[in-house]
């Protein structure tokens, strides 16, 4: 079932969620499966959908700094973070506040809460409308390529597939940037549309991300799969290679003919989608500069490869 964007689709939305159920919604960076994050059966229903492990932990997606403000432990960095990247592509891993009103299943029983504001207006249309905070992971099955459009949500969860509030393509394209903030300074569990440096530039250097234990399936080398080998760094397509372009080598899909970074970011997925569609058994990709957002590309691009 497509939701129109508009107020029915809303309200629609809104009304699924508050009676504990599951709808994907747009944001800037993906669509997200939401349900109201203080809800057992919503949230099972989320992990059962996408087939997620059970220690792979959801962002919640809040409204406004106050409700981050209920759900978690918010010290100056993460004040600092909120003021300059939200509503934005940025997720805080911070301290669990206790008695927060959040099953424990949402965090997979940590002691901390990944908090975003996202900027989408359909998004903030329903979070406004709930009045609670949603948990949303992306709207695919747990290890696929994520859903930049309704249409990826259908195919990715077929007869299953949930309700869909249709904000059409997604601005960004690549999930939020993920910062984790510990005692001794910060860490980058996931690169994203905000860079490092943008927030190295308010914190500091960030320590390095030594994961002691998964704490965010971003961290898990296999994700983001098409289902069929995929190889980078291709100048040319081999016969039974679908080519992933970019820039001056334009492929079967390209990324972006201009060889503008943030609009690759905004087509990896659709790119993906359609490479795994096609009747060629494996996928080549181009070369994607190291740079800005092209960092985000290629650490999706490597685990769509593993
Ligand atoms: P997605 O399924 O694409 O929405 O990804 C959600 C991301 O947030 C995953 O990488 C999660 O593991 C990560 N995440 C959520 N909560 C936490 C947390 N408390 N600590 C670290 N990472 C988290
Ligand atoms: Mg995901």
């Amino acid at each position: 079932m497509i939701l129109p964007p508009d107020d029915a689709g809303i309200a629609r939305a809104a009304e699924i969620l508050l009676a504990g159920g599951n709808v994907a919604l747009p944001t800037e960076t993906v669509y997200g499966l939401a349900a109201r994050a203080d809800t057992e059966a919503g949230i099972a229903a989320i992990y059962r959908a996408k087939g997620r492990p059970e220690f792979n932990p959801l962002i919640v997606h809040v409204a406004s700094l106050r409700q981050a403000g209920q759900l978690a432990l918010l010290d100056e960095r993460a004040e600092l973070l909120a003021m300059h990247f939200w509503p934005g592509p940025l997720t805080l891993v911070v301290p669990l506040r206790d008695g927060a009103p959040v099953v424990p299943a949402v965090t997979a029983g940590l002691p901390t809460i990944a908090l975003r504001m996202p900027a989408h207006p359909l998004m903030q249309a329903v979070l406004g409308k709930v009045g609670l905070p949603l948990a949303a992971p992306s709207a695919n099955r747990s290890g696929g390529v994520s859903p930049t459009s309704p249409e990826h949500v259908r195919v990715s969860f077929g007869q299953e597939a949930p309700a869909v509030l249709d904000g059409g393509v997604c601005a960004d394209g690549i999930e939020s940037t993920i910062v984790a903030l510990r005692e001794t300074g910060w860490q980058l569990l996931r690169p994203g549309p905000i860079a490092e440096p943008a927030v190295a530039a308010l914190l500091g250097d960030a320590m390095p991300a030594t994961a002691e234990r998964i704490e965010a399936p971003g961290q898990l080398a296999r994700h983001y799969s098409p289902g069929k080998p995929v190889r980078l760094g291709a100048q040319l397509a081999e016969a039974d290679e679908f080519l992933i372009g970019f820039d001056n080598i334009a492929g079967d899909c390209s990324l972006s003919p201009a060889g503008d970074l943030a609009e690759a970011a905004a087509r990896l997925y659709a790119c993906l989608h359609e490479a795994a569609a096609s009747n060629r058994p494996r996928i080549a990709v181009t070369t994607i500069p190291e740079l800005g957002i092209g960092v985000a590309i290629n650490d999706r691009l490597r685990r769509a490869a593993a």
